[in-house]
């Protein structure tokens, strides 16, 4: 009888014995960090910049794999059934809370899921055309649309992007459906828009400050309250005519439910580190975004965000009516 008694305590023991030592030695090898969309996207290049300050903190490599499709839902579905060991973690954002509900079958539960690190950025978003669209000003953009709307494109980066959601918003404010033409990140997106192969995208500026400021696309508008200081002559969508329309790309690393607490403190004050580094905070900028308050790059910071950014978007996307399966 004792027997049974002293062995789940004996197990018990050895087990939280074991998540100390392999959290003291942690991490002992290279670390996978997801990004659930095309690499040289929005996404994969905070990823980047975030992976080589931390994996120098951490002295292991952090190495990149972007696993692609489905608006970012096969990417996080791979993160929520990795090994909570801290050796697979996910980089993701706002589109990990509207795709909750867009998908009504994801094999993971996005408020369960996942053991939160922290956010990385809250990236703002601008509203681009092909470089020889005609309307040269978010005025003229949604008066085109008006006459012209039926025939024209929106790329996104699949059903439940940050892209998507933002051509969603874009598309009830000027009352105006427009073809969503859905890729796996906005890297290809991009190229196509350069390449006039469709009309208009919504993307975060950390893939939109190049091609920008190098005149390769049409900006009309960025989707946060304030003008970019580096960008003063693009205006706010509020301020050209579109009143409170507004949303950015919040940006959240997570690491599978189950990781060891010790794990996940480790990495929360490695992303913290890594945003207070004057190296990244320049990348950051120079790609018009910056980090979050060290407050935010917090487990309990990205839970409650995530928390509540699914019930945000819930009923919207409940009542469009339009779901991804
Ligand atoms: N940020 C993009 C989006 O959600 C995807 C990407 O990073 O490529 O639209």
């Amino acid at each position: 009888m004792r027997r049974f008694v002293i062995v789940p305590v004996v197990a018990a023991v050895l087990a939280a014995t074991l998540s100390i030592a392999s959290a003291d030695s942690y991490p002992a090898r290279p670390i996978t960090l997801l990004v659930p969309f095309a690499p040289g996207g929005a996404t994969d290049t905070v990823a980047r910049v975030t992976a080589q300050t931390m994996s120098k903190l951490l002295g292991q490599p952090i190495i990149i794999e972007n696993a692609l499709g489905a608006g970012g839902t096969i990417g996080a579905a791979r993160a929520a059934r990795a090994e909570p060991d801290g050796y697979t973690l996910l980089i993701h954002h706002i589109g990990i809370s509207t795709a909750a509900t867009l998908y009504r079958h994801l094999p993971y539960d996005t408020k369960t899921a996942f053991a939160p690190i922290g956010l990385v950025t809250n990236a703002p978003m601008t509203i681009i055309g092909r470089p020889d669209l005609p309307p040269n000003s978010l005025q003229e953009l949604v008066a085109y649309i008006q006459v012209n709307g039926d025939k024209m494109t929106f790329g996104n980066a699949g059903l439940g992007a940050a892209s998507h959601l933002c051509g969603m918003l874009f598309m009830a404010a000027v009352n105006k459906q427009i073809v969503g033409i859905p890729y796996k990140g906005n890297a290809p997106v991009m190229n196509d828009l350069i390449a006039k192969q469709i009309d208009l995208t919504c993307d975060q500026t950390t893939n939109t400050t190049g091609p920008i400021e190098s005149k390769l696309v049409k900006s009309y508008a960025i989707t946060i309250k304030t003008r970019l200081r580096s960008m003063p002559a693009l205006p706010t969508a509020d301020e050209a005519g579109l009143q409170g329309f507004e949303v950015a790309a919040w940006h959240g690393i997570y690491a599978p439910k189950g990781t060891p607490p010790e794990i996940v403190k480790k990495l929360a004050t490695t992303l913290q580190e890594a945003l207070r580094d004057p190296d990244l905070v320049k990348r950051f900028n120079d790609i018009n975004t910056e980090p979050v308050e060290q407050d935010q790059a917090t487990p309990e910071a990205l839970r409650d965000m995530l928390v509540s950014e699914v019930d945000r978007w819930a009923p919207m996307i409940k009542a469009n009516g339009q779901f991804a399966d």
